[in-house]
């Protein structure tokens, strides 16, 4: 098997193995092969990463934050030496691109590392004066964080949870999704050889059941799961018994508006972006395109040239555009989408298909599709599709577009495409989302606060705000004159 690790898990500095816990197979999308088999976790496993953890973050928090810092930037850069390997693993369990991988998945792991190791050094907090005595905050860590991620961004989203944490002087127990377990140990592997001591980052695998006992844990401080608006119910619910603060990064089915004054090739890119990268599995994806009735036939028009010539094929060559989806449950259910989607009357412009890739009988292949003709009510406009499905759909008028576009319960992301750059700023003020873009779409640097508004989540992940959600303040307050008392 060519990506088996040496063990399933990576407890206390070391990899781990407890065969009592269900065995479960990671497989290569592209053809099915089996790439590696592990244990699930075991109540013992979850027990032995928890005590880990715990000695762990007592030793790492004792460090100064520079201290702190300087180890996960060397993590950082061990990652990028090792890009190559890291993305030729990912596109295996994932099946991605590794045209893809290569430049989006453990790079965007190591700037996220670069970052909060900046941040590490700087955390602080206020004075506060009060006429002679005076109260000062301190920034303090939570504790044993855990982090819960989905399938499509693997070491993305372990390194997006992992790094804020550990900046802040907290350990983290990391679930990987049981779709894509790999990445997560070699994050694990780097760390430790970038001098973190051990327990303070650790990962145990299984699918939901592992991730439900680490939450309701009494030793945890702290959640952040990436994944369906349903799991992120079901762990906040959880959560709820001990009082345990959540990140929630959730589903969406974000608009992406574009006005008839936009640059119409620009738009189609953005369009593009935000519906076919990584086979359309990305979560802020613009699926519903409304377009200004005037333009929206020269916008389709361009946009099934440039679909036409979209490259499906060999996940490991560089000049493939897109993949497989994960698995073939996903694609089973893309499919049965698309089958949705005419059924409810949608005008299919082109996909509509399972893909056939020469080579690749078993790969779970789909066309990239769009459909115009799309009402509002269809399900295909509502319901999150998570494979490449773009709806497109016209409108006539800003206020309009602006109601039709917050008529969901996600509320992720949005974006808009215009020339006139008061309508930009305006409408963008008036869309529920948590992420927005002008005249761009999926573009993520880790500088900027990335979380959903509504029921696409709570809390942040990159840029300031997450040390917000990975640290807690304590206030002190310092009597300068003699304490008194009333009686
Ligand atoms: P799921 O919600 O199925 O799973 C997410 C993770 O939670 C997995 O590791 C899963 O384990 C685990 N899990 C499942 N049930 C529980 C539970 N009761 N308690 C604790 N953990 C649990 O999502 P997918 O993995 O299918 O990912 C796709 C979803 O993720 C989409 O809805 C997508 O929009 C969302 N997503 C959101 C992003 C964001 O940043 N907002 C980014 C990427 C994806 P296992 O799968 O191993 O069973």
């Amino acid at each position: 098997m060519p990506a088996q690790p040496p063990a399933s898990h990576f407890i206390d500095g070391v990899f781990h193995e407890d065969v009592e816990g269900a065995t479960f197979e990671s497989l290569y999308p592209a053809t099915g092969q089996v790439i590696a088999r592990l244990h699930a976790a075991t109540p013992a496993v979850i027990e032995m990463a928890v005590a880990a953890a715990t000695r762990g973050q007592a030793e790492w928090t004792a460090l100064p934050g520079a201290e702190r810092g300087k180890v996960l930037r060397r993590a950082a850069a061990i990652m990028r030496e090792r890009n190559r390997e890291l993305s030729e693993l990912e596109t295996l369990d994932t099946g991605k691109p590794i045209a893809e991988t290569l430049v989006a998945d453990a790079a965007s792991g190591a700037d996220c590392l670069d970052y909060f190791a900046a941040l590490a050094a700087d955390l602080r907090g206020d004075h506060i004066d009060l006429g002679g005595s005076f109260a000062y905050t301190r920034r303090e860590p939570l504790g044993v964080c855990v982090g819960i991620g989905a399938w499509n961004y693997p070491i993305q989203i372990a390194s997006w949870k992992a790094a804020p944490a550990l900046a802040c002087g907290n350990a983290m127990i990391f679930k990987p999704s049981e779709t894509t377990p790999l990445s997560a140990l070699r994050l694990a592997e780097i760390l430790m050889e970038a001098g973190l001591p051990k327990g303070v980052f650790n990962v145990v695998q299984g699918a939901g059941a592992v991730g439900a006992a680490l939450v309701s844990h009494p030793g945890i401080a702290k959640v952040s799961v990436t994944g369906s608006v349903a799991t992120g119910a079901r762990v906040m619910q959880a959560a709820s018994a001990g009082i345990t603060p959540v990140t929630l990064e959730l589903g969406g089915k974000s608009p992406l508006i574009v006005f008839a004054d936009a640059d119409l090739d620009a738009a189609v890119s953005g369009a593009i972006l935000g519906n076919f990268y990584s086979a359309g599995q990305i979560c802020s994806n613009g699926t519903r395109v409304f377009v200004e009735r005037s333009v929206r036939g020269a916008f389709v028009d361009k946009l099934r040239a440039r679909v036409a010539r979209i490259r499906l094929g060999d996940p490991m060559a560089e000049t493939t555009d897109m993949g497989p989806l994960v698995s073939r449950a996903q694609m089973e259910r893309v499919l049965a989408y698309l089958r949705l989607g005419r059924e409810e009357g949608a005008v299919l412009e082109c996909g509509g298909a399972a893909a056939e890739v020469p080579g690749f009988p078993n790969g779970c292949f789909v066309q990239p599709t769009v459909f115009t003709g799309v009402a509002d009510e269809m399900r295909i406009a509502r319901e999150e599709i998570f494979g490449p499905v773009m709806s497109v759909f016209d409108f006539d008028t800003e206020e309009e577009v602006i109601a039709r576009a917050n008529a969901t319960e996600f509320g992720l992301a949005a974006g808009v495409f215009t020339r006139d750059i008061q309508r930009g700023h305006r409408v963008v003020a008036k869309l529920k989302a948590g992420t927005c873009w002008i005249n761009a779409y999926n573009l993520t640097p880790v500088e900027m606060p990335f979380g959903g508004a509504k029921r696409s989540g709570i809390g942040r992940e990159n840029g300031r705000a997450a040390i917000e959600h990975y640290s807690q303040v304590k206030s002190v307050y310092v009597e300068m004159g003699k304490a008194e008392a009333p009686y």
